[in-house]
């Protein structure tokens, strides 16, 4: 069914588990509240949220969890988007474009509430971004973010700070610093995160895949190689793949992005690691730091291609990482110990898929498209819960899957209001 690779390369994050927890596939009958299809990163969120809220569900994932576009994400929390909220409020006005940054901020906190939850420890920290102006012309806009996201109450400071190295002010002269953001583990966060739904109830099924689903009544019948699963509401967590559903207006504009991790013990000293650094410039260049003194990096975002080159592109790209970690740190050189591609799935007004898909009721696409995936992911999550209380979330009616016209990911429309 999947035609494109998700990753390539050598990948950090499965390095650092020690051991996986495993799950059976399904081989029965099941009747649930939820079925949660897909056991990457948005469905073991939805998964623990729902188990927190006493809602009955089932997660199925076609292969083992977490091993998708999860094992490849840098784990950057931000509650800022690749659209920044001045730039959000000039499309869709600043009330919502504020709701929805207000509503990512809680997410943040929410995900340290999921992440306080677990016992295992998910490499959640608290963390401020450094978002930098990447041209001396980008200083304006930059400067007009930080008044708007002020005068809404969102904590952020103006200038470059104290303690980051000179060769990186000299580069950066112009920045601005949001707090209130955070780094994680992604595998072993997600991995916790559904070993906690499992412990409190949530029944999760690997190597099952939803090869079908069709209405029986009130209930979803999602036939799965193996068995079958009966659920009134059905959560769409399947990443940047193509879903269950055949529902159009929902697939992301793909593109392959680039990372790498350092050696340990190579974060300079004169860097302060409770920064997370990125720029205005699209594609991004940043990076974050690990617990054992690793540099993850990434960025350079191109067309999807081959990826069957020889890994001569990865090889090329890391060389270029690399080059840009070294400019920002003259006299240091780095390694890369691990160095991996995945596609990146962006959306083409900039805002996730969520909510219940209009012409199918019950279907709740949980869709986060872009680079906060893991935000959305969370939004996705509360906005769920929300829905089956019967309330109507603040963003249902910006967020619900819908058609949007596919111009490229350099050329976004406007975005037509709810
Ligand atoms: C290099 C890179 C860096 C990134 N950095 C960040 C970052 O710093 N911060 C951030 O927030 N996001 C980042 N992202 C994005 C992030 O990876 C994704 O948003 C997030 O991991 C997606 O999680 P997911 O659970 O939605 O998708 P996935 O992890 O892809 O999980 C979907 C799962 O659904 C399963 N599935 C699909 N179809 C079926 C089916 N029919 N039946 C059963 N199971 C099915 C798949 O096997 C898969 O395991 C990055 C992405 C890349 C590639």
């Amino acid at each position: 069914m999947n035609e494109f690779k998700l990753h390539d390369g050598s990948l950090y994050w499965p390095k650092t588990m020690s051991f996986f927890p495993t799950y059976p596939s399904l081989r029965e009958r099941a009747m649930t509240q939820v079925a949660i299809v897909g056991g990457g990163m948005t469905g073991a969120i939805c998964a623990a949220t729902l188990a927190e809220a006493d809602i009955p569900a089932v997660l199925v994932e076609e292969k083992r969890v977490a091993c998708a576009s999860t094992a490849a994400n840098t784990g950057l929390i931000q509650y800022s988007s690749d659209i920044m909220l001045s730039e959000l409020a000039d499309r869709i006005g600043e009330k919502d474009a504020v709701a929805f940054y207000a509503h990512s901020y809680k997410a943040v906190n929410d995900l340290s509430l999921l992440a306080a939850a677990i016992p295992q420890d998910g490499g959640y920290r608290a963390r401020a971004s450094l978002y930098c102006a990447s041209e001396t012309g980008d200083a304006t806009k930059l400067r007009r973010e930080y008044e708007m996201l002020r005068r809404h109450g969102f904590a952020a400071d103006w200038g470059s700070p104290a303690g980051v190295g000179p060769g990186f002010k000299a580069r950066y002269p112009e920045a601005l610093v949001t707090h209130g953001d955070a780094e994680l583990n992604p595998v072993r966060f997600a991995h916790g995160l559904i070993a906690q739904a499992a412990r409190s109830g949530v029944r999760v099924f690997e190597h099952t895949s939803v090869t079908s689903m069709r209405r029986r009544g009130d209930w979803f019948v999602l036939t799965c190689d193996g068995g079958e699963i009966l659920a009134h509401t059905v959560v769409r967590a399947t990443g940047y793949l193509p879903g269950v559903d055949g529902a159009a207006g929902s697939e992301p504009l793909l593109r392959r992005t680039f990372a790498l991790a350092t050696r340990p013990d190579s974060v300079p000293s004169e860097w302060r690691p409770d920064l997370m650094m990125w720029e205005t410039a699209r594609p991004y260049f940043y990076f974050r730091t690990t617990p054992d003194g690793r540099i993850i990096a990434g960025g350079l975002d191109e067309a999807m291609r081959d990826s069957a080159d020889g890994g001569w592109t990865l090889q090329a790209r890391t060389d270029k990482l690399l080059a840009e970690l070294g400019a920002l740190f003259p006299g240091r050189s780095f390694e890369a110990e691990y160095a991996w591609s995945g596609a990146f799935g962006e959306s083409p007004d900039d805002l996730p898929f969520i909510g219940e898909h209009p012409e199918m009721p019950g279907l709740f696409h949980a869709l986060g498209y872009g680079g906060n995936g893991t935000v959305y992911a969370m939004l996705a999550a509360s906005m769920l819960v929300a829905r089956l209380r019967g309330e109507i979330h603040p963003l249902a009616g910006l967020l619900r899957p819908r058609q949007v016209a596919n111009q490229g990911a350099k050329d976004k429309p406007a975005i037509r209001k709810a």
